[in-house]
């Protein structure tokens, strides 16, 4: 049986989330938050953010506590990470996404992102969901690879309840027994949040396929499906990116990508 009222409220008006002035909501633009998987030098991401607001982004993603599965894999760069972020984000008149892997790691994020990204592998972290959501920034809560739909509602009503109205939903793609592609990219999960909740929801295309030639189309796919934005990875090199290059769209096709996402989203009746 459907719910007949939102089972999680957000912010109101109908679930406007605000991230360094940008609305994202299902009465706002489509949203594209990009930028790298790790920041991992203050040129790298330069070069990335400038390419990206060229092509209309007006928020930055770009990793600096990696929440990598291998510990031979490349961690992050920490807090200058988070320094070179803030220092490019303000040059260019941007915001920032980034994720904090940690409970006490939050106040240090919080001081230099605009909006503080639950990862995957720690939606169930009840510790650090808490301290995000008492963070006072908004708050980007990607659903676990192996979560149901229900458990990362519940996830995020257990933020509302600590106060945070601030929620925007992630679909990055659950793990199943499909090789061809990193993850199972849920398409129905999109609406079904929106049925039963009043969060803005965004889609990953990027972890949700782990692959570049698939990236523009399920991000339309995820635009056609009613999402308020979209997250990806761009990389000036990503032939020599520190993580996640082999999902990483070029930065001198990111416009391009752009281009296909305005269309979809004027074909459903959304701007960008
Ligand atoms: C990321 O956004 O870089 C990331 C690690 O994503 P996820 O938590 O969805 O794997
Ligand atoms: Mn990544």
């Amino acid at each position: 049986m459907r719910p007949t009222a939102p089972e999680v409220r957000g912010a109101e008006p109908a679930g406007v989330v605000v991230v360094a002035g940008v609305s994202i909501g299902p009465t706002e633009p489509i949203r594209v938050i990009a930028g790298p998987c790790s920041v991992e030098s203050l040129e790298q991401f330069r070069e990335t953010a400038t390419a990206v607001k060229a092509a209309g982004a007006r928020l930055l993603r770009g990793g600096a506590f990696k929440p990598r599965t291998s510990p031979y894999s490349f961690q992050g760069l920490g807090r200058e990470g988070l320094e070179i972020m803030r220092e490019v984000a303000d040059d260019l008149g941007m915001g920032v996404v980034t994720e904090a892997m940690a409970a006490d790691e939050v106040a240090l994020v919080a001081e230099f992102a605009d909006m503080i990204q639950i990862g995957a592998r720690n939606m169930d972290n009840r510790a650090l969901l808490d301290a995000a959501a008492s963070s006072g920034r908004p708050v980007l809560l990607k659903r676990g690879m192996a979560a149901t739909v229900d458990e990362v509602l519940r996830a995020a009503e257990g933020m509302a309840a600590r106060g945070c109205g601030e929620i925007v939903i992630c679909e990055r793609g659950s793990r199943t027994f499909e090789p061809s592609t990193r993850n199972s990219l849920d398409i129905s999960c999109v609406p079904e949040v929106k049925l039963r909740s009043t969060l803005p929801v965004i889609v990953d295309p990027s972890h949700g396929t782990g692959r570049r030639d698939l990236v523009t189309p399920a991000a339309l796919a995820g635009v056609a499906a009613g999402a308020d934005g979209l997250i990806v990875e761009v990389h000036p090199e990503p032939d020599v990116a520190l993580s996640d290059g082999e999902q990483s769209l070029r930065a001198d096709s990111f416009g391009e990508f752009v281009a296909s996402v305005r269309r979809m989203a004027r074909a459903v009746n959304r701007t960008l």
